[in-house]
């Protein structure tokens, strides 16, 4: 017996919605359409086309996973991020649309800096370096990270992206693999665990029980790894080059303050779409007094 996909998806989506899922319909669709191996869009297109009823079980099978609350993400083992195609597995933290803004600004702080070094502080998946270098064809990135399941993430997509020659993975923590490179970069770029270790239990379940702890907790107020960045960073950056970091909320105001004690100036922190201070940037050495902190451009956010 054969179903049509409108019929399928419509299935799929209801059984979602019923797990308790706010993006049902997206993620059927997805579902629907790695079953299938077809597009997105196809799904759309050809609602009458009729599915098979091994297409059919192996879509369920899908929905069940997802029902379950594994990330949509795992089950297809991708995410999409500034257009481009991240492999991921639960050894990383699922790029998300808030870093996307903070790629995006890291470009605009780089577009008087040609040839930059950048330095990408707990890479995870790859997606802040492999970002970066695909914008910039001048660009070299160094991305660290501690974790070697995620450092194998982020060699198959520089591998699959084709940025080898200039993304060079390098395992340690945190600046501990740069220690030869004294005031050479241009940046530091950083993604890093910044959730309070006590939100984490009331976190989604998707996020709590399927993304990596190592890539979230930023201890018991969020900012341990945060601080060591700032106070670590400035030995490695050039006169003249940028700091910036995602952050959690409430943590601009200390953040700022701490920059400037270390001796950054143009300290800022932008927002998300949520008007959530989200980001925290500063430039290293240039001798200017610190500014007060303002908050600025929104980013786009949603499901
Ligand atoms: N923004 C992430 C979340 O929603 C946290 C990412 C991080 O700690 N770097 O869970």
């Amino acid at each position: 017996m054969t179903i049509t996909t409108a019929a399928l998806l419509a299935e799929g989506t209801r059984r979602l919605a019923l797990a308790g899922l706010d993006c049902a319909r997206q993620d059927a669709l997805r579902l629907m359409a790695q079953a299938l191996g077809i597009e997105r869009l196809a799904v759309y297109v050809e609602p009458r086309r009729s599915v098979d009823a091994r297409a059919a079980a192996s879509f369920r099978a899908l929905v069940d996973r997802r029902a379950a609350h594994e990330p949509v993400q795992h089950i297809q083992g991708y995410e999409e991020f500034r257009g481009l195609r991240i492999a991921v597995t639960p050894d990383v933290l699922i790029p998300r649309l808030e870093t996307e803004g903070l790629v995006e600004r890291a470009l605009e702080l780089l577009a008087d800096k040609p040839g930059a070094l950048v330095a990408d502080i707990g890479t995870g998946s790859g997606a802040i370096a492999c970002g970066l270098a695909v914008a910039r064809p001048d660009l070299e990135v160094l991305a660290v990270d501690q974790s070697l399941g995620a450092l194998a993430v982020a060699s198959d997509n520089v591998r699959a992206l084709g940025l080898g020659s200039r993304v060079r993975l390098l395992a340690g923590d945190l600046f501990g693999p740069l220690a030869s490179l004294p005031a050479s970069l241009d940046m530091v770029v950083a993604n890093p665990p910044y959730c309070p270790s006590g939100v984490i239990p009331t976190l989604p379940v998707e996020v709590e029980r399927f993304e990596p702890r190592l890539a979230l907790d930023g201890g018991p107020d969020g900012m341990r790894v945060l601080r060591r960045i700032i106070t670590e960073a400035p030995r490695f950056l050039r006169a003249g080059a940028w700091l910036l970091m995602e952050i959690g909320e409430e943590q601009a105001g200390p953040l700022a303050s701490l920059m400037a004690a270390e001796g950054f100036s143009r300290i800022g922190a932008r927002r998300d779409l949520r008007d959530v201070e989200r980001y925290i940037e500063g430039r290293w050495a240039e001798g200017a007094a610190s500014v007060p902190l303002t908050g600025m451009a929104a980013q786009r956010v949603g499901c």
